[in-house]
């Protein structure tokens, strides 16, 4: 199995000769996402494709799967996420001009070219831009909470507040 933090490429070099590489990369070593995790145990399967369009445009498709086991917003309990992305990387060269907004393919997102672009921080990038925003179970409760010890109205606990 590869190392994905070992591979550096040359994103344009890549891209234009259409070469592929596949590899797995272990949640672990993705040390971004340890604030999101509830655990980093288990590996995601990536795929890097280079590819020229038409247009002798440079794209970088980057593909991952996999589980992860986020942490609820609500319980902070494990919940199971399965990954399947596939980004499509539009390749801007070094002092080429970006595409403008409104021109932009909506397919494609424009990234800077770099010659030794690690493929480890562009999986964790595409992962963390595909990760839901707050993910909660679809039904939970937060720890330690009852009806009970909540106050009955926000108004009740209002008042609390004005007597100090
Ligand atoms: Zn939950």
């Amino acid at each position: 199995m590869k190392q994905l933090g070992d591979i550096l490429i040359d994103s344009l070099k890549f891209a234009r000769e259409g070469r592929h590489l596949v590899g797995e990369v272990p949640v672990h070593s993705l040390q971004r996402l340890v604030d999101v995790l509830a655990d980093d145990e288990g590996t995601l399967a990536w795929n890097a494709a280079g590819k020229r369009d038409a247009e002798n445009k440079l794209f970088l498709v980057i593909e991952v799967s996999g589980e992860l086991h986020l942490k609820c917003q609500r319980c902070l309990a494990a919940l199971a996420f399965q990954m399947k992305i596939r980004s499509n990387l539009q390749l801007v060269a070094p002092g080429a001009a970006w595409p403008d907004e409104g021109l932009e393919d909506d397919r494609a997102d424009p990234i800077e070219a770099l010659e030794e672009q690690s493929l480890l921080s562009l999986v964790e990038d595409e992962v963390l831009l595909a990760l839901p925003i707050a993910p909660r179970h679809g039904f939970c409760s937060l720890p330690g909470y009852s009806r009970e010890s909540a106050p009955a109205s926000p108004f009740s606990a209002l008042s609390l507040l004005k007597k100090h």
